[in-house]
């Protein structure tokens, strides 16, 4: 068993502070995408943070003390919002690092970038949805997205500034992944973020992935992920496929062999590995991210263009607002959050799960399908204690877990 290690862990206790914070700036934004979370409009609502309270809000963040949480400025469209500038200048100018995730629209230009770079933020993440106009525009619900994706890319890129692309995996896209993750490979991201539908905003549950198709999905990025830095979203359980994968490959057998995955698996491998071929896509010693364990509540929080506090966007149970309450008491001390970062109150195959300490699954999806957030997350085929080779791979998540907790403490 290699003595690597096989996740990251945030360098500071998940229950003190957050990893990472988002902000909803707003919830405006001239999109209309079929899956939007935010169930975004044109305008912004009446009772939206004005800028005393969000500059207030930066100051809670800044309270969790070094070091601190990653903050993004999200929406909607940040761009909607007249004092974006002024806001990610105050964050800069308060020793946090802001980044910024801006709609592909007509207020997406090379000035409104620059002059955030300029004001303090360093990493920009845009949507692709698909490898072409056709998929991307009909998921986003405007022509023209695709190419202004693009061209937004380019200026990050030309500014200096780190990339991120944004993936949403539904059935529209499935079978244009590896086209898209070639694409994706020529932006030269810093990192690539795959999410899987939650079934919450505008998103149907009908364009989910069955749970043979994402095991498909995961094992075909576990691939991907020697080319192009990537990280899961709410696809918790791609950790446990990573941990298995190499448990297998240290006892000498092939993932794809060894279990019996879905044909996507295949169709997904077969055409990316043409792609690699005919594209000259390479393997890249730095590609491979170690996955985070952060997950709702527990290094993440989701604050939203109220002010009203969530373990995840994709989580509408509501722990408190920043108009009234202290970001870091409510994250802190909300019995809401603390049972989330508890994996021994989880239910059904996930809290008798033997990746439950590493994984846990997907609390909004286990919510947003059965109301219950502490439920299995219905989205994994995983059945727990199956896995044959399972106790070297226990040992080597423990492990993991231990040194995580060492480093917090310290
Ligand atoms: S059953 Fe739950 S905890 Fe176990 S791997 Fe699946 S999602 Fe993760």
């Amino acid at each position: 068993m290699s003595e690597k290690p096989l996740l990251r862990f945030p360098g500071m206790a998940t229950s003190d502070r957050p990893f990472l914070v988002i902000w909803e700036v707003t919830q405006a934004c001239d999109l209309a995408c079929s899956h939007c979370r935010a169930s975004a409009m044109p305008e912004a609502h009446p009772l939206t943070l004005n800028g005393q309270q969000g500059r207030s809000l930066i100051e809670q963040v800044r309270d969790f003390g070094p070091p601190y949480p990653l903050l993004v400025f999200t929406g909607g469209d940040p761009f909607k919002r007249t004092d974006l500038l002024e806001l990610v200048g105050y964050a800069r100018s308060l020793g946090l690092s802001p980044a910024i995730s801006p709609s592909a629209t007509p207020l997406l230009t090379r000035e409104r970038l620059e002059a955030l770079r300029d004001a303090g933020a360093r990493v920009a993440s845009l949507s692709l949805d698909g490898s072409t106009a056709e998929v991307h525009d009909s998921f986003r619900g405007v022509a023209g997205t695709f190419e202004r994706t693009l061209e937004g890319c380019a200026t990050v890129r030309d500014l200096g500034m780190k990339l991120q692309i944004n993936s949403t995996v539904s059935r529209h896209n499935m079978h244009d992944l590896p086209e898209l993750a070639a694409l994706v490979y020529r932006q030269r991201v810093m990192t690539w973020s795959v999410f899987f539908l939650v079934a919450t905003g505008r998103a149907q549950s009908d364009q989910a992935l069955s749970p043979a198709e994402l095991e498909a999905v995961m094992h075909w990025l576990a691939e991907v992920s020697s080319r192009i830095p990537l990280k899961t979203t709410e696809g918790h359980h791609y950790k446990r496929v990573l941990l298995m994968r190499r448990t297998l490959q240290a006892h000498g057998y092939q993932a794809e062999t060894y279990f019996q995955l879905h044909p996507l698996q295949q169709q997904l491998q077969q055409k990316w590995r043409e792609l690699c071929r005919d594209q000259d896509i390479q393997p890249r010693p730095a590609a491979r991210r170690l996955p985070m364990h952060i997950n709702s509540g527990d290094g993440f929080v989701f604050v939203s263009h109220l002010g009203e506090v969530f373990p995840s966007g994709f989580l509408p149970l509501r722990a408190g607002n920043v108009k009234t309450q202290s970001l870091v008491d409510v994250y802190r001390n909300s019995p809401l959050f603390g049972s989330l970062r508890d994996p021994d109150r989880l239910k059904g195959r996930c809290g008798s799960c033997e990746f439950r300490q590493i994984c846990g699954g997907s609390r909004s999806r286990a919510f947003a399908m059965s109301g219950d957030e502490l439920a299995e997350d219905p989205s994994c085929s995983y059945q727990p204690g199956s896995f044959k080779l399972a106790d070297p791979l226990a040992r080597d998540s423990s492990r993991n877990a231990s040194a995580s907790a060492a480093r917090a403490r310290r």
